[in-house]
């Protein structure tokens, strides 16, 4: 936590996911008004504008698998600046629904079907280096890249889950472990 500004710095991104999670999040509705109170959010989709991830994040809730070159850059990032990890929701848990695509092998069918099979006469794949992220040959969960702190299953995690998971971390705590609705190791 920043010593000076008391407040913990709480980020939130989503990689390979469909955004479920982030509107779970939302669905904290008026207690949202409470993490204001604890938590500056100093990356987000849903509430930031800011576009490179900073230093010194206290904690971070990591939406959705590792898919392509991006996601992977990012996850990188996102661990070597945050204090707490947290693998949000089964894209990021277990790859879940974006590791469908890995039964097929690696993703050079994968961008034919999209691309090729399914476009019109003038579909091409994609060849524009930096215009679409390059995909991984697997989707991966994230903890097998990163080191994780804490894992909160579900697709996505209901609200209440989020709460427990992270009411305690904006008070400097530790959240406590009810059964499965989380993980820690
Ligand atoms: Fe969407 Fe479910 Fe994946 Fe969350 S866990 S990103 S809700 S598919």
């Amino acid at each position: 936590m920043d010593t000076v500004n008391k407040k913990v710095k709480l980020a939130t991104i989503w990689l390979a996911g469909c955004s479920g999670c982030h509107m779970s999040f939302l669905d904290l509705d008026e207690w949202l008004f409470e993490v204001a109170k604890f938590a500056d959010i100093v990356y987000s989709p849903v509430g930031s504008d800011i576009k490179d991830y900073p230093e010194n994040v206290d904690v971070c809730l990591v939406e959705g698998a590792v898919a392509n070159e991006e996601n992977l850059e990012l996850l990188y990032k996102v661990r070597q600046r945050t204090k707490f990890v947290i693998s949000f929701g089964d894209c990021a848990v277990t790859a879940n629904v974006p590791a469908m695509r890995n039964m097929l092998g690696s993703s050079e069918p994968v961008l034919k079907r999209c691309y090729l099979e399914l476009g019109d006469q003038t579909a091409q794949l994609p060849h524009e280096p930096g215009i679409v992220p390059e995909l991984l040959d697997r989707v991966r969960p994230i903890h097998e890249l990163v080191d994780i702190d804490l894992f909160i299953p579900g697709c996505p995690p209901s609200a209440p889950r989020i709460q427990a998971a992270i009411e305690p971390l904006l008070k400097g705590e530790q959240p406590v472990m009810e059964g499965r609705s989380m993980i820690k190791f």
